[in-house]
């Protein structure tokens, strides 16, 4: 990697990692992942993601006093994502841009994230996102591509802020409040229905009128994006009418 960041944004400093590799040919980059670290603290998880034993990276890390570091340059493959599904796409780290937010996460502590540390996030998207033709509903979760397996950057990451900055896409969640819901166990066409909105949305969930395991994971994972007042997995009124509503707003469904 040459000396010199992929991004505008000043003071972005270096850290090249070897993990990484050659996009498919002809890709796109369309999509802009975000993730937390989990770990202790930023230097750990920066020495990992450089370890070549580890086989992890992603192109950024930003620190919670808002320290940015570019690991992998923007056109090679970073390893971030993992098993991973949007779409159908499985090969998510093949058209997409990885920024792991310093954050110890749910199993060391999971706490808010430092203002610091969200503006210069908000900067370093803003710049991956005037160079890149990503669209807003592909400004995701690590958590909405691998719903059964991980949690990151969860419910406290503040997309709606990240959103009035026009990154990513957002509504406010409708109120929780009574009413019929669906979770695990249920079966029928109106889960049916709650699964082929899930599956036009991105996640990946079978459209059976099953609500297994993999769609109690896909509504605990647009919860924790979306609706993050309540994350448990339970198709309530709120979280139905929150997906129909950013449903609509889906450029290719207008
Ligand atoms: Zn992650």
């Amino acid at each position: 990697m040459g000396l010199k960041s992929d991004t505008g944004v000043n003071g972005v400093r270096m850290r090249p990692s070897p993990n990484h590799n050659e996009r498919p040919a002809g890709s796109a980059i369309d999509m802009l992942l975000l993730h937390y670290t989990g770990m202790k603290s930023a230097e750990e998880a920066l020495q990992r993601l450089c370890d070549p034993r580890a086989e992890v990276s992603s192109h950024y890390l930003v620190e919670e006093d808002g320290t940015i570091w570019q690991l992998v340059p923007e056109a090679r493959r970073a390893w971030h994502a993992g098993a991973s599904c949007w779409k159908g796409e499985r090969d998510v780290n093949g058209c997409s841009i990885g920024i792991e937010i310093v954050n110890p996460g749910h199993e060391f502590g999971y706490r808010p994230f430092p203002e610091a540390q969200i503006e210069a996030l908000i900067g370093l998207c803003r710049d991956i996102l005037a160079r890149h033709a990503i669209p807003a509903e592909r400004v995701l979760a690590h958590s909405d591509v691998a719903p059964s397996r991980k949690e990151d950057p969860g419910e406290l990451f503040p997309w709606g802020r990240l959103a009035a900055e026009g990154i990513g896409l957002w509504d406010e969640p409708s109120p929780i409040s009574g009413g019929r819901f669906f979770q695990a166990g249920d079966a029928g066409q109106p889960v049916e229905a709650l699964q082929s909105m899930l599956a036009l949305f991105g996640y990946d969930v079978s459209v059976d009128g099953r609500f297994e395991a993999r769609t109690q994971a896909a509504v605990a994972a647009f919860q924790r994006h979306f609706r993050p007042e309540r994350v448990d997995g339970v198709a309530d009124m709120s979280t139905i009418e929150t997906l129909h509503r950013l449903l609509t707003k889906l450029p290719s469904l207008t």
